[in-house]
């Protein structure tokens, strides 16, 4: 088997059968270190040249997303929006406008756990230099933190902050959407089986030489244990964990999923896997059980078509979608095979 090198940086690894494979096409990959974060793209390509212009083109389409919309690079549309947006309206292209819309949209289904508006909080923690801010910092911000004060204007494409000392990130969908930009630039080029990763957002197009991926969740404390195998084709997986970045200080973990309502590190489950079709939707749904829990994500998952979704719980147990779960034995049915997932539906 073929383990990805993204295993031990993601918690969540691809695993693949290796066959014996036609003498001109191959498997073509590569890592880059682009918004913030490792990206990985693997292709099936007949024409190696080909092969390598595609991965290319993923890279540089990751480049021109982190360069718009990056809150590490001062001169990023983004960054326009927080320097400004408390004075006045901020255009910027569309594209961006669209996003931080759409971001509103997963604050308004998670009842306000997936909030782009945390920044105003989250820019006092620093999980590499192991800063947090005091409790009095943490209530002096928190009144910011809310994305119903984001005002958008769609007309003009302007965002405006309607509280002092707003600022809004978009590290928890933007790689999401980089990764769906990559699937769609491979499949324009004519690439049937690939995968795009950035940070914890993976697209699996098609399959791996006719047999499903496998998505391996990492445990929580240990990088080397698997907690559950799906295997999957054609979807998109986000899997987020507090042990991605993160620092601890007297038995507090402090990592960078933040409770929009605390201005905590949210800590109901260790980690949530959400598997939808595109990588938006699953980025845009991975910090939510953070936040809300696992059981009370359950009930929205199981609501949302196409969804689905693996928690594990603080005290290691693993909680599962409705299309995860194992059929219910009907009267008359012979004993269950011993199946880890049951078919998508
Ligand atoms: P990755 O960056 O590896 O894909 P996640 O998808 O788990 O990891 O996203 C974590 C990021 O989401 C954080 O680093 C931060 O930028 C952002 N974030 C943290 N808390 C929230 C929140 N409550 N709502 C929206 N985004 C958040
Ligand atoms: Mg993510």
């Amino acid at each position: 088997m073929i383990v990805s090198p993204m295993r031990a940086l993601m918690g969540l690894a691809v695993l693949a059968i290796a066959l014996p494979q036609a003498a001109s096409a191959a498997w073509m990959d590569r890592t880059e270190a682009i918004m913030g974060t490792r990206v990985y793209v693997q292709v099936w390509a007949d024409d190696p040249v080909k092969g390598d212009e595609a991965i290319e083109a993923v890279m540089a389409e990751m480049r021109r997303i982190d360069d718009l919309m990056s809150h590490y690079k001062p001169e990023s549309q983004l960054s326009q929006i927080n320097q400004r947006g408390n004075s006045e309206p901020v255009q910027v292209d569309k594209e961006l406008f669209d996003l931080i819309k759409l971001s509103t949209y997963y604050s308004q289904i998670t009842d306000g756990a997936f909030d782009i508006t945390y920044a105003s909080v989250g820019y006092l923690y620093d999980y590499r230099k192991h800063i947090h801010p005091t409790e009095a910092q943490i209530q002096a911000a928190l009144p910011a933190v809310n994305w119903r004060n984001m005002i958008l204007d769609e007309a003009h494409h302007t965002v405006r902050f309607g509280h002092p000392g707003m600022r809004i990130d978009l590290g928890g969908i933007g790689k999401g959407y980089a990764v769906d930009r990559g699937a769609a630039i491979l499949k324009a080029r004519g690439i049937e089986h690939a995968v795009v990763t950035a940070g914890g957002d993976s697209r699996l197009i098609g399959d791996h030489m006719g047999r499903p991926w496998v998505i391996a969740i990492q445990h929580p404390d240990n990088p080397q244990k698997v907690v559950t195998r799906i295997p999957v084709s054609d979807t998109a997986v986000s899997t987020s964990g507090d042990y991605e970045r993160y620092f601890d200080e007297n038995g507090v973990r402090y990592h960078h999923i933040i409770d929009p309502r605390t201005g905590h590190s949210a800590s109901q489950v260790r980690s949530a896997t959400i598997l939808a079709p595109t990588a938006t939707q699953t980025d845009g749904m991975s910090k939510t059980a953070f936040v809300l829990g696992a059981e009370r994500t359950l009930e929205i998952i199981n609501r949302m078509h196409d969804f689905d979704a693996v928690f594990v719980n603080p005290d290691g147990k693993v909680l599962y979608s409705n299309g995860l779960r194992p059929p219910k034995p009907r009267p008359g049915d012979a004993a269950p095979a011993s199946t880890a997932a049951s078919p998508r539906g």
